[in-house]
């Protein structure tokens, strides 16, 4: 399948790693929007959060215990936010479930998090 996050899953793209496990697969964003900003994806091939089913909702249960560790590895002491993009609307742009992991910074919330393009 011609997926850019299989590949880099598969290790045939190149990535900044974090964390890996038989589930899922930690890398550096190569765009981060915070000081600390990682994706975390299931090694499975699904295409985003609206093709999540009772057969493969274990592998997000992975996902975020994945987060738990590589917080506690990473020494994100202070909170992180996760974030998954679903379809247009939410601005996905590459179709393989990811979790971005942000960190390092204060954020803001309500109107500052969820802005409605003009
Ligand atoms: P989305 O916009 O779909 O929620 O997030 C896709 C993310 O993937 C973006 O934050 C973008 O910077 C990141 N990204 C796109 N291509 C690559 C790549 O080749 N390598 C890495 N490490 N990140 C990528
Ligand atoms: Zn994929």
């Amino acid at each position: 399948m011609d997926c850019l996050f299989c590949k880099i899953a598969a290790g045939e793209i190149p990535s900044t790693k974090i964390y890996e496990d038989e589930y899922v697969y930690c890398f550096k964003d190569i765009a981060p929007i915070a000081p600390i900003h990682y994706l975390i994806i299931p090694k499975t091939h699904i295409s985003g959060a609206s093709e999540i089913t009772s057969e493969n909702s274990g592998l997000v249960a992975k996902v975020f215990e994945a987060a738990a560790k590589i917080a506690e590895s990473e020494g994100i002491e202070n909170g992180f936010r996760i974030i998954t993009n679903c379809g247009e609307d939410a601005g996905q742009t590459v179709h393989h479930l990811h979790f971005h992991l942000l960190a390092g910074v204060k954020m803001g919330w309500g109107k500052d998090a969820v802005c409605p393009v003009e």
